[in-house]
């Protein structure tokens, strides 16, 4: 495929046992995925061989807390930490907190920092939140950005829409993220996404406007990659390839990698994008 060591970092290794009974039912519409899914996140170890096989060198492994939405508690922080145990070196611990559900905001932080989570993710229309809520009362939200900042751990917060049952979209526009890259100018923001499908233009704004803000592009379809950012090269420095496997439209991690890499795109900005740019912000080999 490539001689690249690629980071994915954006995949979901999850503790399925915490779904809501709406979003398992729609994992489990495809028994046999379900049934891989539900043994790759019971074992580092199964997960690390599968990655092998598709190719992928390194990943982050998003978790987040949404009770409402998804069913996802506080504790699925402790799951990811442990998970990545197996292989540090090649798994991410991604991890969150919740404004409204999280019991100590505060004390929370501290804890996530010392257990190791390396990027927090906020994930607006699944904690039905908007991403710029402490400008309206929400202290604890304010709590998350200014530790995260001030922990340097950069935070990853989705934007564009999602169709998991009970999702709310009102919140999902990138727009509410440029308050945060104003108020934070030291907080490193991953924009999950670009918006996809409807706010890609407003994530090429916020993009150009923000240097501490970086490109995830997973759920992007690779192949679609420069409809939607056709410019996308001015960003080689701050994107990073990933994948939101095993979420719907990703059948395979490899399948993705290689589109990615059938772009008209200079062999520099694929080599930063697949491997670079990650490989420095969180320093993987
Ligand atoms: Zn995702």
């Amino acid at each position: 495929m490539t001689d690249i060591p690629v980071i994915d970092i954006h995949m979901h290794i999850q503790p399925w046992e915490q779904f809501n009974p709406g979003p398992l039912e729609m994992m489990k519409r495809d028994p046999e995925h379900f049934e891989l899914l539900t043994r790759l996140c019971d074992s580092p170890q199964a997960f690390l061989d599968y990655l092998d096989e598709e190719g992928i060198q390194a990943a982050g492994l998003v978790n987040y807390v949404a009770p409402e939405v998804m069913g996802f508690q506080d504790s699925v922080c402790e799951f990811i930490t442990e998970y990545c145990k197996a292989a540090p070196d090649r798994l991410l611990p991604i991890g969150s907190l919740h404004p409204q559900f999280t019991p100590n905001v505060s004390d929370r932080m501290d804890q996530i920092a010392e257990m190791g989570i390396r990027i927090i993710k906020i994930h607006p229309p699944h904690q039905c939140i908007y991403p710029n809520a402490y400008r309206n009362g929400d202290e604890n939200l304010r709590i998350i950005y200014e530790k995260a900042e001030k922990y340097g751990i950069p935070i990853m917060i989705h934007t564009g829409t999602s169709v998991f049952p009970g999702a709310r979209n009102v919140y999902a526009d990138p727009i509410y993220v440029d308050d945060v890259a104003v108020d934070f100018p030291k907080l490193t923001i991953l924009l999950a996404h670009g918006g996809r499908p409807l706010w890609m233009d407003t994530s090429f704004f916020l993009m150009r406007r923000h240097q501490n803000m970086y490109l995830d592009l997973s759920g992007i379809p690779p192949k679609r990659l420069l409809e939607y950012f056709p410019r996308f090269e001015i960003f080689a420095d701050r994107a990073l390839f990933g994948t939101d496997w095993p979420g719907p439209g990703v059948p395979s991690m490899r399948g993705n990698v290689e589109q990615f890499l059938d772009l008209p795109l200079t062999e520099e900005t694929k080599r930063k994008v697949l491997h670079d740019n990650a490989a420095k912000l969180f320093g993987l080999p």
